[in-house]
């Protein structure tokens, strides 16, 4: 198993982790807030959009390098690892700048070129499945920042298009074990977009805790109704203090520890 180091984080290799925070960076306050509540629950990482890749260009796009200050800051204070978007070659070492791992979103995972830009770039990859990609189609993705020298990747599920109505997508649970078998690379599951509705996502999460992802990464708002993007499938602080009891222990079963254990280290969290 390749894990992937990101400071004095392990991503893998049996080191299971959570990424948690906003769909957008709205303002510095509440992220600084954000940040505090997902760290005392257990989270890894913080992630947060400032380039958005919105369906239409007239949704909110994000605030840019003005977000990405807020999230160096609101990361370094809470003592969390921090993820962004990066959607354009031009933006890497801007985005790099202000946060550790770099994100290439759904919508850009067969841009070979920005691939091979940040498979150059050496910095740390979370690469999320197209939402109109095959598992192995994704593989390939990987490639290409592998090719450029570029090791440090972390894979994403996120659901893909289907004819389903009920979720915003169908989040393939399938393709953890598959990636598993056929990838050295860590697999995350992100049933936030997976499913886009917050009252499933907690099951999802433990279902794909259940197949084996090395990682979650979960949509999280102080007030959902009222977020800038994607608050349908945010969590509000409760059920995320809910859903991370629920997964770490599910997480601490699936290494083999007993549930008092894993009680245990929940409460000294
Ligand atoms: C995101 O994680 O902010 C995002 C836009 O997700 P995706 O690229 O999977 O749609
Ligand atoms: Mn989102």
């Amino acid at each position: 198993m390749c894990a992937v180091k990101v400071r004095n984080l392990t991503i893998g290799n049996g080191n299971f982790i959570v990424m948690a925070g906003p769909c957008s960076i709205e303002n510095r306050e509440q992220l600084l807030e954000i940040a505090k509540e997902i760290k005392a629950c257990g989270a890894d990482i913080l992630r947060g959009g400032a380039f958005k890749p919105r369906t239409s260009p007239y949704s909110f796009q994000g605030l840019g390098e003005e977000g990405l200050s807020y999230m160096k800051e609101a990361a370094e204070a809470a003592g969390l690892v921090s993820v962004s978007e990066v959607m354009d070659s031009s933006d890497i070492e801007l985005v790099a700048s202000y946060v550790d791992i770099l994100q290439i979103g759904s919508r850009n995972m067969d841009n070979f070129a920005l691939l091979k830009k940040v498979g150059k770039s050496g910095y740390p990859i979370l690469l999320k499945r197209g939402y109109m990609s095959t598992i192995e189609e994704l593989l390939l993705a990987a490639e290409y920042i592998l090719k450029e020298g570029n090791d440090k990747i972390i894979l994403c599920e996120r659901g893909i298009r289907t004819f389903e109505k009920l979720t915003r997508n169908t989040f393939d649970l399938s393709a953890i074990p598959i990636i598993k078998k056929m990838s050295n690379l860590p697999i995350i599951a992100d049933p936030s977009h997976g499913v886009g509705r917050a009252d499933i996502v907690t099951p999802m999460a433990k279902a794909a805790v259940a197949a084996g992802a090395d990682g979650l990464m979960i949509e999280v708002h102080p007030n959902p109704k009222k977020a800038l993007s994607d608050g349908q499938q945010t969590l509000d602080y409760p059920s995320f203090r809910d859903l991370m009891e629920e997964v770490l222990e599910l997480s601490a079963f699936m290494r083999g520890e007993s549930p008092l254990q894993a009680r245990g280290r929940l409460k000294a969290l």
